[in-house]
Order: C-alpha cells, then structure tokens, then sequence
C-alpha cells in the first residue's frame, strides 16, 4: 500500500490531471489488500490563495469578494469542461455550482458581519479541497478506475485552532485505521488539509498540509512509501525557481529534509515528517510533469556522501525584532519574559541571537507579526523603558533568513567562515546569525533584495561541480572590446569544461548606446542589439550594475575615457570588481590610483589592470608576484611602446618618418591621437604604473621625459597638424636615425627605473643588447631585483595589437574568478 499526494501545481489543469491518472495507473501492486493506493489531493493550483483574498475582501465590506469567488468557479470549470464529457459534466457542473453558492453564502454573511472568526476562515479556506479531490475522482472514474471518495474530516482529528489545527493523534489513527480496514475500492482519494475539531466543525492545518495529512495516514497504515508528487524533480539543492543551477537531491535524511523545510523549502511542509519518521517510512519526491526523472528518496539515513552542505534555502518576510539596553546585563528573566510575551501573542519565533554580553538579544519573526510584537513587547517592558533601562523595541522590516543546511557540516570545519566570505564577498550585509547547536543548519538574516544574489554565490561555492557564473559588465566596444567579446564567445563551452566558470555578459554600452541581458546578451548578434539599446549614461550603467545586483560582477572598462575611470571607486565599493584597460586611473594622480587600490583591499574586490602595461604580456602580475613573494626592485628598463617599437623598426634610410607613424596609426598600434604615443606620455603613463605597483609614490610629473619631437611637434593643436610638422621636420628625424646607424645602434625607446626615479626617452642601442633585435610591436622588461641581480628577470612579446589586449583583460576577467 502507498499514499501518494499531489500538490497543487500536479493538480492545476486538465492536462495534469491526464499525467495524474497515468502514474496512477501505471502503478502495478502484488499487493492484495485494499486500498493499493491513497491519494491526498491538494486544492487546484492558486485556489487556496484566492480562498483567502476573497474571505478578506468579505470581511473589510470589499465586493470584489464576488470577482474573485467568479475566477474560482472558472477555474473549476474550466478544468472539468476540458476533462470530462457533456454527459458526466453536467453532474460536475452542478456539485460546483452547489458548492461555490454555498460558499458565496458564507462570504456574503461574512461581508454583512465585517468579520472574519478563524472558524469561518477555514470553512472558506476548506473548499479548495473539497471541491478538488470530488474532481478527481469523478475523473478516475471516468477512466474506469475503482476509485472511492473519503472525506478526510471523518479521518483527521484537530483541536479547534480552526486555522493550523493541531492533530488529535490517538484519535486521528484509530479512525484511519478503523476506515481503511473497510475498504475494497483499489483507490481512496482524500482532500488534503482538512480536518475537523471534535465537534465536527471543519478545521484546516497550515498553509501546504496537505503534505501533512498524506503523512499522518501512511504513518498510521504503516504503508511502503509515501509520494509527494510536485512540479519540481524533488528537493533540490536550492530553490530551482532562484537558483538555475540548482540539483535534484537523489537522497537525505529525514533530519535534513526537516530543516531544509523549516528554512523555507517549501517543496515539503515541515511537520510532514514526524509522523513518517517514527515508522521510517520513506518519502519520495516525484515530480508530474517529469515522472520518469529519480526525485528526492528521503530516509533515515541519507545518502551519508560526506558533502558537508546538501542544500541552501530561505525564508522571506522576516522582521527582526531587537531588544536592547544596559538594564539587561546580568539580570535574569528578561528573555523569559521577553519570549513569553511573544508567545502569549501567538508569534512563532524563527531565529534568536544574543550577544554574550546579555546586552541585547535579537528576534527573528514573520513581517505579519512585527507590529503586534512591537505592542506587545513595548507594553511589557514599559517600566523599564521608562526609566531608560532598555529601548524600545527595535523593529527591522524587509528581511530573509537564508540557511545552509547538512548532516555532516559539524564534522567539517570552516564552513561558516566560507558562508559568511562568500556573502560578504558578493556584498551581501548581514543582519544576524544563527546556529543550531546541532550544527546542521548556519543561518544568516540579510536583506530580502539579497536573497537571490546571496542564494547562488553559495550555491556556487559548495556545490563543487557547479559552474561559477561571472556576469561581466564591458564598457567600450572598440577593437578590444570587439575582440574580448569575440573571445568570450569563442571560449565559453570550453571554459564551462574546463574551468567550471561560466561567463556571462550582462551589459554593454559604447558612448551611444547600452543593453543588459540577465541572463546574458547573445553574443552572436550583440552588434544588432547594441544598436537598438537605450542611450548609453556611465550614472544609468552603473545603477543598472548595481541593482541587478549578481553576484561575481566585474565591470570592465575599455575605453580611454577619464570619465569612466573616475567612477571604478563606486564599482569597488558596491564589490564589483573592475577589470581596466584604461590606463587613466592608475596613472593620475598618486591619491586617485591609490584611493582605488585601498578600496580593492578594503571591500576585498580586485582591480585588475594588467593591460595597461604591455598589452597581454603578464608584466604587473609578475612585479606584484616578486613583492608580494619578498622581493625587491633594484631597477627596471623596458621598452613598453609597441607602437614606438613599430615605428622605429620601420623607420629606415629607405623610409620617411611621417608614412611610418602613418601606418602605425592604420594598422592600430598606436593611440587614436599618435601624438600621445610619440611625445612619450603613453611610455612615461607606464612605467609610472610599474613605479607604483613596485612601492614607489610617484606622480606623471616625477617622470623625466626627454622627448626626442621638435618643439614644432609638440606644439601641434590637432592631430592633422601634427602629422603636418612630422613632414615638415623630416630632417631632423632622418638625423636622429643617421646618428645611430653610424654608431650601429638601434634606436629604442626606453623606460627606466632605478633609485626611486623613473625616466623615458629614445636611446641607442648597440648591438648584442637585449633590446637590439626587439621586433615589430615586440615590448621587453626587465626586472632586476635582489634575487635577480645580475641576470635579469626578462618578459617579452607582442605588447599591442586588439587581440592581445582583449585576452590580457580576458586573463583579468579569469583571474577575478579566482580570487
Ligand atoms: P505543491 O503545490 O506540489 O505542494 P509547492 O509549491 O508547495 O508545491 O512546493 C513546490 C515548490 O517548492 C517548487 O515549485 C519550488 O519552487 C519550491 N522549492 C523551494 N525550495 C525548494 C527546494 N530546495 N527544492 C525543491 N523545490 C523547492
Ligand atoms: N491548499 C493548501 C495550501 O495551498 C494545502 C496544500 O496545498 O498543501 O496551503
Ligand atoms: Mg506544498
């Protein structure tokens, strides 16, 4: 024999009902004893909470009562119309009629009275059930299955609580037992959730007891299995409907189902497994509208695989409730009283803390009862709020409980210190914290607005074989913009593989437009959707960022704007990392680079800029791993131009300056304005940046800049001009070059850092130095420190070009994920 349940959601459409009766059926029993299957069905999809809108709407005199006692009855028969044939419908059609006029009845009295007593609420609330499981059988029926109706409120025996009934147990089992020894139809269909007080008034249990009542009838038939049959594949490491990432739990222990359930997941009312627990009976959950997929087996014992957190869940409209105050140090009886006041109102308490020093202790209640609480409390302790022994009651709206959940979390350590990280990490502010002494449950109360954030990055971080999502945020889709996007796309099924991270990009913007896609722009047609997105504004993207409020996001900016760089501070201090080719930040002036570098430590978020030194080449990483591993810069010499590279690797006898820097600019190695490139700034920007992520405090102006231009050059307005006094001063170009030629030099420009100063400028190179044979774009550094003295440490390679830019900010991107 099993009892099996099905939901609301299983029992929503007529389409459902059809799955219904195939499971049903398709259930093969040995079993001679009758009935071979119970089923407790719960009200229609959305009737319970129409039930109650209406009995509402009644009590405050509100006729829209009618309205929603009209949807009801539609939803009801709409399903039968759809399920049954003209003839048996017409029958159908009638009981509803009845029903529903015998409810509006009830409503319409209720609206005269402008009251609502519990009673008449679960009377209200009871015919959803009522009227659900006749439907069902009918429709069992009519596919010539022997199925039998039973009343569960001849079966369930409550106190008179009316709403969230407690079960009379010794009564409630005899009766089962004394019914179904009865029996002979194959198939008994019960209403769930209903029951009656033992003066036959109707009663109900809490909100989703059906589940509760399909367990107190296996546990007092001692039957195999019972079935919880859903919309969902089984309890599932998270809230699938939060969390897409979530799993189906193929097994857990009563314990741990219980707690996941306490703490919100809703997919088992709590109490349901008391009863089955004491005769370890088994509970599965199935999923409908999936039947063939494993679900969930509950049992006593799990599945005992040592992962330390089986699942994460939450609960909303929570209202912590502070009580505070010197008055209570060291003095009993202020929590007693404080509970018994809560208590005394009927106010279930969901979480407590307090602090060792007694000084003040912290309530978690539901939002519903925060007022009352507050009444309550303030009246009992009036006295010695008064005489300002203690505060009045502190009240904190908007909140949720969020909770990790496992067996075997007290055998491992450090699991809340990787909660509490990973919530912090990703921003998320938390109010309060609780854990069971029993260790099978960490809970944090943190804003609701949070939830979803705070629920996938710990999902992410204890479910191993999850991907980590990175949700990336480009500002500036130029070349490298268009590169790193075509990268990203290129690399996002190998790096799931691989790297189990899985990068998403939410938003875009270029100086006109941007876009965002939560669940990722397609980067196949990104132009087209870019075109069509809103006017770009650096204050609405960052807004956007922030409220979409996901976790892992990275903004990354690839302009060369000094507007954007100036707003990195509120990315970092919101824990959105920033990932910057822009090289304006770090090289202003020394407080704004080093403002964001104490934001980076200080909000723990990094701010990644690899690429504002040598493209793709791993220079700042290199220099901050010879620090951070104890080492020393001695000096530092480089070429860091890619683009001064090109052009005096093309600049020959047979060659004029002016066309070399020309092409240069055409083929995209140099800034949009060559003229920063030339005049040495751009150099001067980066070995300013090696100067400063080596210890030292410099700024632009500390940098010596002998620059190699005429004062023609530099004078030069527009860029047009500048070309102009290139050609003009062709001569003294061409004698810089003869110069050198005749020494058999090379000429380079160089970067320096020795003794605390830095300086640029276009130097000679003789032959058999390391930067003679430096190639097309090629950059070289050299690092010589303490444990690399005489030979230095040398890095070298393309040090410009789109492609390689995009994948130094795309090693960036990684490397946030990392950290
Ligand atoms: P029914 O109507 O079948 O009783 P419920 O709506 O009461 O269904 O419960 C199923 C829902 O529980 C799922 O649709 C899912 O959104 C929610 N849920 C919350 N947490 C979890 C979890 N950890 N695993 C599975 N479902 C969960
Ligand atoms: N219909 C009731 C509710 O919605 C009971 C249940 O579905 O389990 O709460
Ligand atoms: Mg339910």
């Amino acid at each position: 024999m099993k009892v099996l349940k099905f939901g609301g959601t299983s029992v929503g459409s007529a389409q459902n009902i059809q799955k219904i009766i195939k499971i049903i059926s398709s259930h093969k029993t040995q079993n001679k004893h009758y009935p071979q299957q119970i089923m407790v069905v719960s009200a229609f999809a959305k009737t319970t909470n129409l039930l109650i809108e209406a009995a509402d709407l009644a009590s405050s005199k509100n006729n829209k009562y009618l309205a929603v006692l009209e949807y009801i009855k539609d939803i009801h028969l709409t399903i039968s119309s759809q399920f049954f044939d003209t003839e048996s419908q017409q029958g159908i059609t009638k009981y509803i009629n009845a029903k529903l006029d015998a409810l509006a009845q009830i409503l319409n009295s209720i609206s005269h009275i402008n009251e609502l007593s519990p009673k008449s609420k679960a009377t209200i609330l009871s015919y959803g059930e009522i009227l659900s499981s006749y439907i069902i059988t009918k429709a069992l029926q009519a596919h010539q299955i022997d199925a039998l109706h039973k009343d569960a409120r001849e079966l369930i025996s409550t106190d008179n609580t009316y709403t969230g009934a407690s079960v009379d147990f010794k009564r409630t089992n005899q009766q089962i037992i004394n019914y179904f020894n009865t029996v002979t139809a194959k198939i008994v269909v019960v209403p769930g959730f209903i029951a009656a007080a033992a003066n036959g008034d109707t009663t109900v249990l809490g909100r989703g007891g059906s589940d509760f009542t399909a367990a107190i009838i296996a546990a007092a038939l001692n039957v195999e299995v019972l079935e919880i049959w859903t919309d969902v594949s089984g309890m599932f490491t998270a809230n699938p409907k939060l969390v897409k990432q979530a799993l189906p739990i193929e097994r857990i222990s009563y314990e741990e189902a219980m707690e996941l359930s306490h703490f919100g997941a809703k997919v088992i009312y709590p109490p349901t497994i008391h009863p089955v627990l004491q005769k370890e009976i088994p509970i599965h959950i199935k999923n409908t509208l999936a039947p063939k997929e494993k679900g969930t087996l509950i049992t006593k014992k799990g599945n005992g695989k040592n992962l330390p957190v089986k699942g994460i869940t939450h609960i909303e409209n929570v209202a912590l409730i502070t009580l505070e105050g010197s008055g209570m140090v060291g003095i009993p009886g202020f929590s007693k009283r404080l509970f018994e006041t809560l208590s005394a109102e009927k106010i279930n308490v969901k979480l407590i803390t307090q602090a060792s020093s007694e000084h003040s202790i912290c309530i978690g209640i539901d939002e519903s009862n925060a007022n009352k609480a507050k009444e309550a409390v303030d009246t009992t302790f009036e006295f010695e709020i008064l005489r300002k022994k203690i505060r009045p009651l502190l009240v904190e709206n908007h909140l949720s409980i969020i909770a990790i959940v496992g067996d075997n979390m007290k055998s491992h350590q450090g699991i809340s210190g990787k909660m509490f990280r990973t919530l912090g990490k990703n921003n998320i502010n938390i109010r309060a914290i609780a854990q069971g002494a029993s260790e099978k449950n960490i809970s944090a109360v943190i804003a609701t607005k949070d939830v979803k954030k705070a629920l996938n990055s710990l999902h992410e971080r204890f479910f191993k074989d999850i991907n980590k999502r990175l949700n990336v945020f480009i500002t500036g889709v130029g070349n490298v913009g268009e590169k790193l996007i075509e990268q990203i796309h290129q690399q996002q099924e190998y790096l799931i593989t691989t790297l189990r991270i899985n990068i998403r990009v939410v938003g875009l913007s270029n100086s006109r437009k941007m876009i965002f896609d939560e669940e990722g722009i397609a980067l196949n047609a990104w132009k087209d959707s870019l075109h069509k997105g809103k006017e770009a504004s650096l204050k609405k993207f960052f807004e956007t960022v922030k409220t979409l409020n996901l976790r892992n996001s990275i903004f990354v900016d690839i302009t060369a704007n000094a507007k954007v760089a100036n707003v990195y501070g509120n990315y970092l201090k919101n824990n959105i990392a920033v990932v910057a080719c822009n090289k304006i930040a770090c090289s202003a002036d020394y407080k704004s680079y080093n403002r964001l570098k104490k934001l980076s430590l200080q909000y723990n978020t990094p701010f990644l800029f690899e690429t504002n030194v040598g493209a793709g080449l791993p220079i700042i990483a290199t220099l901050n791993n010879l620090i951070a591993s104890g080492d020393e810069i001695v000096s530092i010499q480089a070429v860091l131009s890619g683009s001064l590279n090109f052009i005096f690797n093309n600049f020959t006898e047979q060659t004029n300056f002016y066309d070399v820097v020309k092409q240069a600019q055409q083929e995209g190695y140099t800034e949009p304005d060559p003229g920063i490139d030339l005049s040495g700034v751009d150099v001067a920007r980066k070995i300013l940046i090696l100067a400063r992520e080596s210890g030292m405090q410099l700024d632009l102006e500390d940098i010596e800049n002998q620059s190699f231009l005429t004062p023609k050059n530099l004078k030069a307005a527009t860029v047009d001009d500048f070309y102009e006094s290139l050609r003009a001063d062709a001569a003294h170009f061409n004698q810089l070059l003869a110069t050198a030629n005749k020494k058999n030099c090379q000429l380079k420009y160089v970067a320096e850092l020795s003794n605390g100063k830095a300086k640029v400028g276009l130097r000679e190179i003789p032959k058999g130095h390391p930067f003679y044979n430096l190639k097309g774009k090629d950059n070289i550094v050299m690092f010589y420190t303490k444990r690399y003295p005489e030979q230095p440490m040398i890095i070298k390679g393309a040090g410009a070009g789109a492609d390689v830019t995009a994948s130094g900010l795309f090693a960036d991107i990684i490397n946030v994920a990392n950290k």
